[in-house]
């Protein structure tokens, strides 16, 4: 594995409450920074972007870690994105589940079983635009329950679909009749094909949390793509939308 590489978060600091200088366990873990009691140095507590745990860390760390931080809010990761699901579709569907469950349901599960049929239905329709939106609220979900290498996958599905300019068929006429566009039967438009700012920034955060190298990216992107690209017939396939997407994710973040 090798190719470019983007800078990751480090497992910096001790998590075992021993002084990062000297090594020595502490009587408690402190509240706040201080003094070792043993050696004199300085103890700073931090949190680290890597896994946002409480680690003790060295002077020195703590720049590290700052640095790290400062990386994370460039990249626009610091949160997840939301998933953006329609309320009262959620309250509908929350209903249709009680009903199903005998019992009140999980938010989580109300909006994932809402994004399985709204992607159905979409997919159905040939609404690739409003299917794209649904994927993109599918991955955000994943991001918020921490199922990072899911996400991933889900988020760099977006922009596959995105490289090919999914979009929704054009409204029915003034008569009520479909528009026949010439050339449009697939629900793609390459030459309107784009990347969203956002959903590549988060790509950037989650790859330098896993640690993933650009070839381990584009392996995790093709396979899942290719799976698309068999259900949906994309006009271009995983690799020749690669090119674009790993500029903007190696070259970019
Ligand atoms: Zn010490």
């Amino acid at each position: 594995m090798g190719g470019r590489r983007i800078q990751a978060y480090t497992a910096a600091g001790r998590m075992d409450g021993g002084c990062p200088y000297c090594h020595r366990d502490l009587p408690e873990w402190p509240t706040r920074s201080g003094p070792c009691p043993y050696c004199g140095h300085e103890i700073l507590v931090r949190t680290r972007p890597l896994d946002r745990e409480r680690v003790l860390v060295t002077e020195t760390e703590a720049e590290a870690v700052e640095m790290q931080w400062e990386l994370s809010r460039e990249r626009g990761g610091a949160s997840p994105l939301r998933p953006l699901l329609d309320e009262s579709e959620l309250e509908a569907e929350r209903a249709s589940l009680c009903i199903r469950f005998g019992r009140e349901p999980q938010p989580d599960d109300i909006a994932a079983s809402l994004i399985s049929h709204r992607a159905f239905e979409h997919m159905r329709r040939l609404e690739l635009g409003s299917y794209r939106d649904v994927m993109l609220a599918k991955a955000a979900l994943l991001d918020q329950q921490g199922r990072d290498t899911e996400a991933l996958a889900g988020y760099l599905g977006v922009c596959f679909l995105d490289l090919n300019g999914a979009r929704n068929p054009p409204p029915p006429g003034p008569d009520g009749v479909a528009v026949r566009v010439a050339g449009v039967v697939t629900g793609f438009s390459p030459d309107q094909a784009f990347l969203a700012p956002s959903v590549v920034a988060r790509c950037v955060h989650l790859i330098a949390l896993l640690d993933q190298d650009e070839d381990a990216v584009r392996a995790g992107f093709t396979s899942y793509c290719e799976r698309q690209y068999q259900s949906l017939r994309t006009p271009r396939r995983p690799h020749e939308t690669w090119p674009p997407l790993g500029d903007a994710i190696f070259d970019g973040g």
